[in-house]
């Protein structure tokens, strides 16, 4: 699969951070981690840290998958609402999932600051707005209940928005929760952080074919290698549907830009991340070298050639959305790419193992904040394959 048009901003930016090795012989371990993604890279520091002994195999160059087009906001915030979930799954449920996302972001900052990796994750506010006068009446329902979930969140009224933006919007609800990432950066220092503790790393080797012994797992890759593992973790992203027996995620094309370094910031209030509450939603973020990034246009088809021949027009497009909320910000496209993105039906990551396939794990980090489910995912893994009991697996199960 296709997954990104030419040159996202992020490897263009930060350059071939590292590379590794593809695999020429058999290889044996405890845990073999399919897809050297942000997924895969939370997953093989996490599996490494507790002891196991991992071998991450990626098709590509590590990194240069979805992680490389990502814009990188991190939200606790779920494409679909807590009010949804709660209709949905009941409150305790979906109260769980909202503050597992939340406090996944305090995760995130801490192990950047064990990995000791500079100008990768920056705190911000972030704020959602309400893109009609009805979405209004829908966030002041969201605010009482992210409230009563214990999220510190504030309802604002459309004179509290235009008086901090130069757009105006009928309401917003703004969370101190929030972050902006280098998200290719902090992939590939996870990667080298789990080399320290023992894994190894090989890309540009495909696994094409698996089977489940009695006891261990057979992997088979491109070059004929055989890798024996006890466990197989599959970070394949947007890719894993192909391993899987049932469909579980829409797959469609997003857009995104990144403007040349700006001087300042008028009428963007505290560079905060910005998104709406229409759908396929507008979003906004700056980044650490004063650039702004802006992503949204959806388009609901998968096919790359169609998606890729669009980035002109659904760039352009975004730059003019921007240019109306912001006009006292002189936007100059600096960089443009298409991604493919996948959601569920129901905004949750599916974590877990599905029946067909004994000692295997799905790390599948889908939707707006796959980022997020990435961290989440990976300490859910990780408890499983140390055998310690972790209550939030249900929640991501694949027969929810
Ligand atoms: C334009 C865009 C903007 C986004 N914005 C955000 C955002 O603001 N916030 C957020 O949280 N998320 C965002 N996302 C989503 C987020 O980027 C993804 O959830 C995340 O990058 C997925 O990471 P991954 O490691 O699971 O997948 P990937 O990065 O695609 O990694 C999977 C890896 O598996 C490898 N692989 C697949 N099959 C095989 C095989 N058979 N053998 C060996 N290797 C294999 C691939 O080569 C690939 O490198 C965005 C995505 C896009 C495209």
């Amino acid at each position: 699969m296709d997954l990104v048009s030419p040159q996202p901003f992020w490897p263009l930016k930060n350059g071939l951070l590292s590379v590794y090795p593809s695999l020429k012989n058999n290889a044996r371990c405890d845990v073999a981690v399919l897809g050297g993604g942000i997924t895969g890279a939370f997953a093989a520091e996490a599996l490494t840290a507790a002891g196991l002994d991992v071998v991450v195999l990626d098709k590509r160059d590590v990194g240069t998958g979805s992680t490389s087009a990502s814009t990188a906001l991190l939200q606790y915030e779920l494409d679909t609402s807590l009010c949804y979930l709660t209709r949905k799954y009941g409150r305790e449920d979906a109260q769980r999932v909202y503050r597992l996302c939340h406090d996944s972001i305090d995760s995130i900052e801490r192990l950047v600051s064990k990995l000791n990796v500079e100008c990768v994750f920056q705190r911000r506010k972030s704020v959602y707005l309400a893109s009609s006068d009805s979405d209004a009446s829908k966030l002041r329902e969201e605010h009482r209940a992210r409230k009563a979930a214990g999220i510190e969140v504030d309802y604002w009224d459309e004179g509290e928005v235009s008086a901090r933006f130069s757009f105006s919007r009928p309401a917003a609800l703004v969370s101190p929760q929030a972050a902006e990432l280098d998200c290719h950066r902090l992939n590939h220092a996870l990667l080298a952080q789990a080399v320290k503790s023992g894994a190894r790393v090989f890309d540009r080797t495909s696994v094409t074919d698996y089977d489940a012994g009695a006891e261990r797992l057979r992997l088979r890759t491109d070059r004929g290698c055989i890798v024996s593992a006890g466990h197989v973790v599959f970070a394949t992203g947007y890719e894993a549907q192909e391993f899987l027996p049932k469909r579980v995620v829409r797959l469609k094309s997003t857009y995104a830009l990144a403007s040349e370094p700006l001087a300042e910031f008028p009428g963007w209030w505290k560079r905060c991340l910005i998104w709406e509450t229409a759908r396929p939603y507008l979003y906004l973020r700056t980044t650490n070298d004063c650039r702004a990034l802006v992503g949204g246009e959806d388009d609901s088809f998968r096919n790359p050639t169609r998606r890729d021949n669009l980035v002109g027009k659904r760039s352009d497009r975004l730059a003019s959305r921007f240019r109306e909320m912001f006009p006292a910000i002189e936007l100059e496209v600096a960089y443009r790419w298409a991604g493919t993105f996948g959601e569920t039906k129901d905004g949750l990551a599916y974590i877990g193992q599905v029946p067909q396939m004994p000692r295997c794990y799905f790390v599948l980090g889908f939707g707006g904040n796959g980022i997020t489910y990435s961290l989440i995912a990976s300490e859910i893994v990780r408890d499983a394959l140390i055998g310690r009991s972790n209550a939030d697996a249900r929640l991501f199960r694949f027969d929810r």
